[in-house]
């Protein structure tokens, strides 16, 4: 086909929105928007075909993105989910993509296929509270340990290193606290234990690029070896249906359909589409815009009397803004730090935490440009306060020790009016100041 051989040479804003228009797991030329299947087995010709669809499925001798898939159950594959694994793919710059159906589904496969009882994982201290619990209560139970160190301390996490480490672990930037961990260099460390033994003993660089997507940060073009996301957050972008990717080399692909065959996490194709058909195409529009907003609101914050500290990765004033301007960039090479802030309340630990429950129920009453919610890259602007909802069972000065300050609120900045938001804020910090 004519427009196939010049593909690569389109953006890939351009080629997510049309996708890969002659792959095997559908015929685009006559579509304008792919379809939804809906099947969970496929009539099978012969015996022959179903025989030959076995032996191709998960097989590393065929390449699923270029032999046509013999389906034959939804749990094996399925085409409108292979339309978003191969959009997916081309955004986070990966060589293959395997969907389940949740971000949680994703994390649990990727560390199910690198880790084997024995093995250790490195993960840095902070993490999303479901990962650090599948880490600590189930991957432990299975043998796999997972040793937490400070990422941002490179010498730390050569320390913790030993014959037994399989995988580095680490989201960027972190949450809720938006620190940053350089990709580049763990991987160089990588590199170094690599060195030094077999082939299959490599050790592996996960991170998690939900909070950045594949807009802001291509971890596998900065040294990673596998992404995990939500596809929950901002790539679905609407908050409608919940999924997970794993994104990654395709000596995994296999070994990640099997996984999911097994445990059966797979995503739905009815939840596949919304993604593949409104989020992936429009996230970089809606990132460019809610970017913009972030840096308004984060400016307004940082200038605002009750606040003592703002913490955006756009902002000169991040401990990590080189790294970020080196490590969170577009497509293009423009300077995309994300759409996820965190402030914190002026005041001492109790004050600060019973100043943003307040501030928080005086959003729930009375803005209509934020929205008081868990969860986050919406096109509706969210907000939370950890100390009083998810920590609040925590007493203040153990949430500091756990790195959960009292006084700090995270937002998700969506698409509304940036002036909206700015009011609604400065009417809920005028009501817990005054
Ligand atoms: C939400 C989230 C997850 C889990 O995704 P689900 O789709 O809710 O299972 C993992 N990591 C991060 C950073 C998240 O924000």
């Amino acid at each position: 086909m004519a427009r196939q051989g010049k593909r690569d040479t389109y953006h890939r804003e351009t080629r997510v929105i049309h996708g890969e228009f002659d792959s095997p797991h559908w015929d685009y030329r006559n579509h304008i928007v792919p379809p939804i299947s809906a099947s969970s087995a496929y009539r099978l010709e012969s015996a022959t075909r179903g025989a030959r669809g076995f032996l191709t499925f998960a097989n590393p001798e065929f390449n699923r993105k270029e032999t046509h898939p013999i389906y034959i159950y939804d749990r094996l594959d399925e085409p409108s989910r292979g339309m978003l694994e191969d959009n997916l793919a081309i955004a986070e710059e990966g060589e293959c993509c395997v969907c389940f159906s949740t971000g949680m589904a994703a994390i649990s496969a990727a560390l199910g296929v690198l880790c084997k009882a024995g093995d250790r994982i490195l993960a840095h201290h902070t993490l999303y509270g479901c990962t650090y619990s599948l880490l600590t209560n189930w991957m432990d139970r299975f043998g796999v340990k997972t040793r937490f160190v400070d990422f941002k301390d490179l010498d730390a996490v050569q320390g913790a290193l030993d014959r037994n480490a399989m995988v580095f672990y680490f989201e960027t930037p972190t949450n809720p606290t938006l620190e940053l961990i350089d990709i580049g260099a763990i991987r160089r460390i990588a590199d170094r234990v690599n060195a030094r033994r077999g082939k299959r003993r490599r050790i592996f660089v996960v991170v998690d690029n939900t909070f950045a997507t594949p807009f802001c940060q291509r971890p596998l073009a900065l040294g990673a070896d596998i992404v995990v996301q939500s596809l929950t957050k901002n790539i679905g972008g609407f908050g409608t249906d919940m999924g997970g990717a794993v994104i990654g080399p395709r000596l995994l692909e296999p070994d990640l359909l099997l996984f999911r065959k097994d445990f059966g996490a797979v995503l739905s194709p009815r939840a596949a589409w919304p993604a593949l058909v409104y989020g992936l195409p429009t996230l970089a529009v809606r990132s460019r815009r809610q970017m913009e907003t972030a840096m308004a609101v984060a400016r307004f914050l940082a200038a605002h009397p009750a606040v003592r500290e703002v913490i955006y990765p756009g902002l000169p004033a991040h401990p990590q803004f080189d790294l970020a301007r080196r490590q969170m960039q577009d497509p293009d090479g423009a300077f995309a730090p994300g759409i996820m802030l965190t402030f914190v309340l002026k005041g001492d630990l109790a004050e600060a935490r019973d100043k943003g429950a307040a501030m928080m129920d005086h959003i729930a009453a009375n803005a209509l440009s934020i929205t008081l919610a868990v969860s986050l890259g919406q096109i509706r602007t969210l907000v939370e306060h950890p100390s009083s909802m998810t920590h609040a069972t925590v007493p203040p000065e153990a949430q500091l020790e756990a790195g959960i300050d009292p006084g700090m609120i995270r937002m998700s900045i969506g698409l509304e009016a940036a002036q909206d938001i700015i009011a609604d804020l400065t009417a809920a910090l005028a009501h817990i100041e005054g």
